[in-house]
């Protein structure tokens, strides 16, 4: 058995460290911060099977460069002269096609059903992180956008995926929680949703059960290497001895990967969220507001709204007021009864998505350095796709057979 250093303790590096303990590894997880709310807390919680088109898509381009024009759109790339954004775009640009599209589909729905599978035997366990199986209704109002969600939601209908599609009327009947003002949608029936925050706590607690050690408020600094083999982490707390390295630093991946000789594209894609605590009246099943990009999710018997891409980099933790106005309008228009107000700073989340120019996860052994495997750039979809990443990582570092292809998965 090895000892393993993960660096990163969000739901990536916690859900690798899960199944390598479960094999009998030494677990040890090293985070720059407290591991209280980092991106992995404050998303918003779906689970999503539907989910098998990557951002990187025909299409993706042309409305990005309109939405860039409008200070409250959902998509936003903060122009700056950086070596690394031009790289990414013009990565994001050769990936966006049909061809990468075909190809990513079937990947990203093995990974993601294999997720829930997993998610499944952890609410076997205690759900103490309200695991709810109600679906995603993906909810729109033009006839534009209708086009492209049915059109998404046969293409889904095809990976076997239980796919309704609804009138407004059908709508209304099955979201009893609150009014809709939409014209149709799409119900995903096997899309699921958690409380981000109580499945960190849940998934620590598992972890201290298995002894797995974990270093908060330790930044990793540096390297020590011997033939392309890890041997020390160096922190600011003192170096540790490691057989195996785990990178699962989500957007600060390419910081870390330079400190190894390594390249990783990875651009924080910044998300905002808000959560409204014991209401009486919301919708019942978690949605998206299609037009807006705005995610809903009851989460027990709170609420939380989340939405906006901006494309930027980890140093940019300002809340941009536009941009949660943006989600509030769109909530209030799909949702009238709900009269949601801005909320205040404070009480405003935002984290990074680490997002790939291809939109695919990276989950691969490294091609140099013998001892790395990288665990990152899951981009919108890393709390859906943690466990079975996390599996994928302890089976490549135990030397068995990956439950599924990860072709698609190579940095
Ligand atoms: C608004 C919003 C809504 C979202 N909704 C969903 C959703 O519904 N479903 C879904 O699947 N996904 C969703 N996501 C995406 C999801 O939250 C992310 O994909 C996921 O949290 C990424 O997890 P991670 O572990 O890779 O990265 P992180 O959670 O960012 O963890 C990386 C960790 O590495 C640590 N670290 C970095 N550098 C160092 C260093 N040098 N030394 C030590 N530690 C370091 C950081 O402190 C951090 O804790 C959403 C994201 C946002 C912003």
């Amino acid at each position: 058995m090895k000892k393993v250093s993960i660096i990163g303790g969000g739901i990536i590096g916690l859900c690798s460290a899960y199944y390598l303990a479960k094999e009998g590894h030494e677990v040890v997880i090293f985070d720059k911060s407290d591991m209280t709310d980092g991106c992995s807390y404050g998303n918003a919680g779906m689970i999503v099977p539907s989910h098998i088109i990557p951002l990187a898509q025909p299409g993706m381009i042309a409305q990005g460069i309109k939405w860039m024009f409008d200070s409250q759109s959902p998509f936003y790339v903060k122009p700056r002269l950086s070596a690394d954004l031009m790289n990414w775009g013009l990565k994001f640009y050769k990936h966006a096609n049909k061809q990468h599209v075909e190809k990513a589909m079937p990947a990203l729905c093995n990974l993601s059903l294999l997720s829930k599978e997993l998610y499944q035997d952890f609410v076997k366990e205690n759900n103490s992180f309200f695991y709810e199986n109600k679906g995603l209704l993906m909810l729109y109002k033009t006839d534009k956008t209708a086009e492209e969600i049915i059109h998404e939601g046969k293409v889904a209908e095809c990976f076997g995926l239980k796919v309704d599609f609804l009138s407004k009327e059908d709508v209304a009947k099955l979201e009893t929680g609150t009014s809709t003002n939409v014209t149709g949608g799409v119900h995903y029936k096997s899309d699921s949703h958690i409380y981000p925050q109580k499945f960190m706590q849940f998934i620590k607690e598992e972890l201290t059960k298995l002894n797995v050690t974990i270093h908060n408020k330790t930044l990793v600094e540096d390297f020590v290497m011997k033939n392309n083999i890890v041997t020390e982490i160096i922190t600011d707390m003192g170096p540790f001895t490691t057989d195996e390295v785990v990178l699962a630093s989500g957007s600060w991946s390419p910081n870390i990967a330079k400190k190894l000789n390594r390249a990783i594209s990875i651009l924080p894609g910044k998300g905002y969220s808000f959560t409204l605590n014991d209401r009486n009246q919301k919708p019942s099943i978690p949605s998206i507001l299609c037009e807006g990009k705005v995610a809903v999710t009851p989460m027990n018997n709170d609420i939380r709204f989340g939405g906006t891409m901006e494309i930027t980099h980890t140093n940019d933790t300002k809340i941009n007021k536009n941009r949660v106005q943006g989600i509030v309008n769109s909530i209030n228009d799909f949702y009238p009864d709900l009269k949601i107000e801005m909320p205040k700073e404070e009480e405003t989340w935002f984290g990074f998505r680490p997002c790939t120019p291809s939109g695919m996860p990276i989950i691969t052994r490294d091609k140099k350095i013998k001892n790395l495997t990288l665990a990152t750039g899951h981009s919108m979809m890393g709390l859906s796709l943690a466990p079975a990443t996390g599996k994928i990582v302890s089976e490549i570092i135990s030397g068995k057979t990956t439950t599924v292809n990860t072709q698609m998965f190579q940095l």
